[in-house]
């Protein structure tokens, strides 16, 4: 896929964070509390004024692009729960470009990674 970096995808995320991804931005010296956000078990990444606490607006760069969520890197593929299986989001302007064989290439991982996100939300539940 091609990706035309207009930051579109950090307006308003939604983007939710594995236990991994919260250490490897925690490692950079931010703290936990700032950038994520806990909804019913699941972790999200924080929006400031409407986008990512990662996205730097004036230039519409990710601030941590290097060390970006593991959803952010397969993004625009997402998993949709209510189809139970990978689609592309259609908000992403270079949406068109992503192939079958991206998906395919993707899936699986993204799935895996979907798994984990639940395992570690029901662990969160049940230590709260
Ligand atoms: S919305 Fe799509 S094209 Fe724009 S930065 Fe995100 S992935 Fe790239």
């Amino acid at each position: 896929m091609q990706c035309k970096k207009c930051g579109q995808c950090c307006l308003n995320t939604e983007m939710m964070l594995s236990e991994e991804d919260i250490k490897r931005l925690e490692s950079l010296g931010y703290p936990r509390e700032e950038f994520a956000v806990e909804k019913r078990g699941f972790i999200f990444l924080r929006n400031i004024n409407g986008h990512c606490f990662f996205l730097d607006p004036k230039t519409m760069k990710c601030k941590v692009y290097d060390y970006r969520p593991t959803g952010c890197k397969f993004y625009p593929i997402i998993y949709s729960i209510r189809e139970k299986r990978c689609v592309v989001d259609e908000d992403c302007p270079m949406s068109h470009t992503v192939t079958k064989e991206d998906i395919k290439k993707h899936c699986k991982e993204i799935e895996n990674f979907v798994e984990r996100l639940i395992k570690e939300a029901e662990l969160r539940r049940h230590l709260t």
